[in-house]
């Protein structure tokens, strides 16, 4: 569709961060921008400001009614489901519904790889830009991992790559979109409130790569039973990666990275010289060792990105060791597939922080490894009686429940011995207690920074043991 953005009556839903970058991006085109949101005005103050200072009008309290208002075109923002009553109202009368990949994409030029799966997203999207960077490439970091992809079209220089996470809530709404490489991570049942059964969920994963052409390239993980189902769909290239077999694309064989897309595999480093720990990782480096390969890289340039990289903020991140124990901040492990994950990671005896908002998701297979291994946990949260009972159910022993996250914490600093790592991987949303898993984040990383300096005042630290 050419589309004459000027003059152009366009509808926003949400007045989000993808929102306003949604308004922001249609006003300099010279369109005609009406901002809708639920929320009450006075909940919105900042919003409006800057709505008004763009020239963009804005209705609180309720969402008008597209067809009345005679729009021409309808942008959500990710948190809006496709069932929404004004959303299907568009649809019926033929107004484009389109969501934030899909107006950024008609206004990007150069090439995107874009990252999407249940897990590992923010880390590959993350690794593979600082392979492209520490190889010399100019890479556009966005989407979902913080800045939105319609706030970052202005950034895009011919020679660029643009390197974007996609959420699948981000994929219900693409049409147009086509990445020049599309990753999928893997796929476990997660966000299951909103797509209701797996078959659903893959559908809308496969988005991410139903609009590309022979020219392009979809990376896939290939230990994924789910993934396995989409590899006859694959419009171009398909490059697989495995930590169990060998496959055109990636894999891992006798501890070591190896690019396996030629006649002959090419090792890359060590697994054990990756900086990030578990299996996991390994699994995302080879994601993005798959990706920067579609765009052309050689095994020489992947490398010093490979080895350099140093991980994300809140993923498994280390905060200090106070009284000889390591805490880890894993607060991103929304789902119980993340903490098992996390479990997996640590040689060191553990003490598990659990607890939060809920997902519908089951804690069964979690509270039977917890079981298994006799890790001590503690729970807070509105999730805390759910998870308590799947640990008894399971058989788990050593279950506290804590009355908030701060009694959560300090529980878990009590149970522990020098030696032992304190692990915050919750397997649950926090807007329970918290704005979001970085306001979880930072709060634990407040708590145990507040320890460590009781334990300087007390002078029984070790010197330079803290990072
Ligand atoms: P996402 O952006 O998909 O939520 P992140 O990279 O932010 O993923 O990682 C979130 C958490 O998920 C991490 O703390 C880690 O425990 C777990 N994780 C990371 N990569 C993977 C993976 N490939 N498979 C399963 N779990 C993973």
């Amino acid at each position: 569709m050419d589309i004459q953005w000027n003059g152009l009556r366009t509808l926003v839903l949400g007045t989000g961060k993808s929102g306003l970058a949604a308004a922001e991006l249609l006003r300099s085109k010279g369109a005609a921008v009406l901002v809708a949101d639920q929320a009450p005005e006075e909940a919105r103050a900042f919003e409006k400001k800057a709505l008004e200072q763009m020239g963009a009008a804005c209705l609180f309290g309720s969402f008008p009614d597209p067809v009345d208002l005679q729009m021409d075109l309808v942008v959500i923002s990710p948190g809006i489901p496709r069932d929404n009553p004004v959303v299907h109202r568009a649809e019926r009368a033929g107004i484009p519904v389109w969501g934030e990949l899909e107006l950024a994409g008609r206004f990007i030029r150069g090439p995107l790889v874009a990252i999407t799966g249940t897990n590992g997203k923010t880390t590959t999207t993350a690794w593979i830009c600082h392979i492209l960077e520490q190889a010399g490439r100019k890479a556009v970091l966005g989407g979902n991992i913080g800045v939105p992809l319609t706030a970052m079209t202005g950034r895009f220089s011919g020679d660029s790559v643009g390197v974007v996470e996609v959420s699948s809530y981000q994929l219900e709404t693409v049409d147009s979109f086509h990445p020049a490489v599309a990753v999928i991570t893997n796929l476990t049942p997660d966000h299951m409130e909103r797509h209701k059964t797996m078959e659903n969920y893959l559908e809308v994963k496969a988005r991410i790569f139903a609009r590309q052409g022979p020219e392009d390239t979809v990376v896939l993980n290939a230990d994924d039973s789910w993934l396995a189902g989409l590899t006859g769909q694959i419009p171009g290239r398909l490059l697989q990666f495995s930590v169990k077999r060998t496959v055109k694309g990636a894999c891992l064989a006798d501890g070591q990275l190896f690019l396996t897309d030629g006649d002959r595999p090419v090792m890359l480093v060590e697994a054990s010289r990756l900086l990030l720990p578990g299996s996991h990782n390994i699994q995302n480096a080879l994601a993005a060792v798959c990706a920067v390969r579609a765009l052309g890289l050689g095994p020489e340039e992947i490398r010093p990105g490979l080895l350099s990289f140093s991980g994300v903020e809140h993923r498994l991140e280390p905060v200090a060791t106070v009284e000889g124990v390591r805490y880890i901040n894993d607060s991103k492990a929304t789902n119980p597939e993340s903490v098992l994950m996390a479990l997996e990671s640590f040689r060191e005896p553990l003490i598990l922080i659990l607890g939060g908002s809920p997902k519908q998701t089951s804690y069964r297979e979690l509270a039977q490894e917890v079981a298994r291994r006799g890790i001590p946990v503690v729970v807070s949260g509105q999730t805390r009686d759910e998870i308590v009972e799947a640990l008894e159910e399971a058989g788990a022993r050593d279950v506290h429940p804590a009355e908030n996250f701060r009694r959560a914490v300090d529980q878990a600093r009590a149970l522990a011995r020098p030696g032992d790592v304190i692990l915050l991987s919750p397997a649950c949303a926090s807007f329970d207690e918290f704005r979001n898993f970085e306001h979880r984040g930072s709060v634990f990383k407040e708590i145990v920074n507040d320890y460590h300096q009781e334990e300087e005042k007390a002078g029984t630290g070790t010197p330079g043991e803290n990072r």
